[in-house]
């Protein structure tokens, strides 16, 4: 029976490339061919059109897993693998034994059978060659396998042979049980990277009757010389009038290494595999999408290649697609992947009948394949780039001006802390203006209560623990509870990557707080407390607080803290105490928000190009003895005539702000 009717149509001269064509029993396939994997029965992230479309002849599909998922009786009630992926061209299975070799967990070899545990389910599962016949008969395989045993290339020749003599002997018992099954089989050679054993191995192999011979035990360590001469040693012995098959195997220059030493059909994942992580094989050689230099390149991915991917989208939009990591980056340069390997196929065979093989050998041998060099040396960028990540995280970055750090949020553009020295203006803003360390002078049962409002890089809180450790004598008499609200911790954890641009992080307080969210002064009298989450929500958590260090992002990045509302609820909170509120704006909108919701509002300290900030105090605070400068009928007057008089937050039918303003008891 001859199940494949492989025909020889030429060989190159002055090399061992040839052209020809076989009938499976679904379609004419011409070689030489290259088999996308379908391992599951689908080739990964590839749509059946697409693969048509690229001209793929012959899938390949693994037995192994497909005798796991879906299972025999699922081919059997489709009507093989035909039907069941609706694919109407042919498809090779492999038998498992590359499988068994190659996936973690334990197996044994014996004269039987190989045994190993499902991935799946742990079950042990027994396959003979038998059974792997039946199963690739069951899938509805158009080109079978044999059960082989595959080792590492590395192995010493006593494991080598024993290996090659048991797949000799399972290739005898998988032709007897393919029978008369119109199916084709092939045998495979072993023997290791052992020139003798692999002679010995073709010779057995080819004496038998198969439709075709693989190459097997290669793409498993070996270098890419040791696979050429092992491929050239093996074609050298096996029959001209029938298929060669190089399993496993590999970049567009191991196919056009292994057709000009005589192999007809390859398989390999590379195409779809590499195009997960960005890469691109090209006529200009490889293209990596993960390189910043192709940021924001125009034009096709390959100026020479038609396939939708390249005839759709610019080389920036598939990187844009790789760097934001949607599925469909992976599925386009997937596509073009496929799409290039078969048309390397068809212009090699076109070559090969043509007459000018060698010609093209030649020329493409150092050019596929090639390393990326499109821009920039490589290994530059990527260091450059490693360089920058270190710098961000999140929504933020470092940056540095004359070696002090500062945090910039990239979404907003906003700078913490962005126009002084940042612990300068912590201390002056916030420590000093509170006059914190007086009002710890003196014991009290009760603890002294600093909110820190927007923790960030934790400025304005190691100014107050600083200032606290600097103090003379016994230090803080009263306890103090420090508490910081944040709701991204990003900022705080890159500026402690880089400790050298921010000098207030030198302190074991901060990372012991990001750990376990508090830190406890082993020699002052501090607590440090951190409720993350969003300080709306999280005030009511916390205990009340006799300071306000406000200190959030401004009104466009972190508008839910700037309104009416939030400044009510902070009023509230805030009732039982004499609590001030310290915070650098002095924007109309702000200080309407805080005097409509009942604090007393007064001109805060100078700050950078700022002259004036702001402080809200509490009807207690304002109530008891304070030095304080409320806003006047100045103010008041100016406000009157302002066009930025609501506050943020505020609906156009209520309006009573405008009254509480009007009627403030600090006007009156
Ligand atoms: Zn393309």
């Amino acid at each position: 029976m001859n199940r494949l009717d492989f025909k020889l149509e030429a060989t190159a001269a002055g090399s061992r490339a040839r052209a020809g064509r076989l009938r499976t029993r679904h379609n004419e396939v011409l070689t030489p061919t290259f088999m996308p994997v379908g391992t599951h029965g689908v080739v990964r992230s590839q749509r059946r059109e697409d693969l048509l479309e690229s001209g793929a002849q012959i899938l390949l599909a693994n037995t192994y897993h497909l005798l796991l998922r879906p299972g025999a009786e699922i081919f059997e009630k489709f009507g093989g693998i035909h039907g069941f992926m609706n694919w109407p061209r042919s498809v090779l299975t492999d038998s498992g034994g590359f499988q068994i070799f190659s996936l973690p967990g334990s197996r044994k070899m014996r004269e039987e059978c190989a045994e190993f545990r499902s991935y799946v389910d742990q079950s042990t599962i027994h396959l003979s060659p038998e059974r792997s016949i039946a199963m690739q008969r069951a899938i509805g395989a158009d080109i079978m396998m044999v059960l082989d045993q595959c080792v590492p290339s590395t192995v010493e020749r006593d494991v080598a042979r024993q290996a090659m003599d048991l797949t000799h002997r399972w290739a005898h018992r998988s032709l007897a049980a393919r029978g008369d099954s119109p199916q084709a089989l092939f045998g495979i050679v072993q023997g290791a990277s052992f020139a003798e054993l692999r002679i010995e191995s073709a010779r057995t192999i080819s004496q038998l009757p198969f439709d075709g011979f693989a190459v097997g035990g290669l793409a498993v360590g070996e270098t890419a010389v040791q696979r050429e001469d092992c491929t050239a040693t093996v074609t050298a012995w096996l029959p001209e009038d029938r298929p060669r098959y190089l399993m496993g195997v590999g970049t567009t220059r191991d196919l056009l290494e292994a057709v000009h030493r005589g192999i007809d059909m390859f398989d390999c994942i590379l195409p779809t595999a590499l195009a997960k992580q960005g890469v691109a094989f090209t006529s200009l050689g490889r293209r990596d999408l993960r390189r910043a230099a192709y940021r924001a390149v125009d034009g096709p991915i390959d100026p020479e290649c038609g396939c939708h991917t390249c005839k759709t989208y610019s080389i920036a939009y598939l990187y844009h697609l790789n760097r934001v990591r949607d599925t469909q980056g992976w599925q386009l340069l997937g596509l073009h992947n496929v799409h290039f390997y078969m048309q390397l196929m068809r212009t090699m065979r076109e070559h090969i009948l043509a007459g000018t093989w060698l010609n093209f050998y030649n020329s493409q041998r150092n050019v596929l394949d090639a390393r990326d060099s499109y821009g920039k040396a490589s290994t530059h960028v990527t260091k450059a780039e490693r360089q920058r990540l270190q710098l961000r995280q999140g929504r933020y970055e470092v940056i540095v001006h004359d070696g002090v750090g500062r945090i910039r949020d990239m979404d907003c553009g906003e700078v913490m802390h962005s126009v002084n020295d940042p612990a300068a203006e912590a201390r002056l803003l916030y420590v000093e203006q509170s006059r914190l360390l007086e009002r710890l002078k003196h014991a009290e049962v009760d603890p002294l209560v600093v909110w820190d409002v927007g923790l960030g890089a934790a400025a304005n809180a190691m100014a107050a623990i600083h200032a606290v450790e600097a103090m003379t004598a016994d230090g803080n008499s009263r306890r103090l509870t420090l508490v910081s609200f944040e709701n991204d911790l990003d900022s705080l954890t890159l500026a402690l990557r880089h400790t050298k641009w921010f000098a207030h992080l030198r302190h074991a307080a901060p990372r012991q707080l990001l750990a376990n969210n508090r830190w406890s002064s082993g020699k002052n009298a501090i607590d440090w407390l951190l409720l993350s989450g969003d300080f709306c929500r999280r005030k009511f958590d916390a205990p009340a607080p006799d300071i306000i260090f406000f200190d959030p992002f401004s009104f466009k990045t972190d508008s839910a803290l700037w309104t009416l509302q939030a400044f009510r609820e902070l009023a509230q909170v805030c009732s039982g105490k004499a609590a001030e509120l310290f915070t650098y704006t002095y924007s109309t909108r702000v200080r309407t928000a805080m005097l409509a919701a009942g604090f007393y509002v007064a001109k805060g300290c100078a700050t950078g190009p700022k002259a004036e900030t702001t402080i809200g105090l509490s009807a207690r605070a304002a109530a008891a003895r304070h030095e304080r400068e409320l806003l006047g009928a100045d103010w008041l007057g100016k406000w009157r005539r302002s066009d930025a008089q609501a506050p943020f937050g505020s609906s156009a039918n209520d309006e009573s702000w405008r009254e509480a303003v009007a009627a403030h008891p600090q006007f009156q």
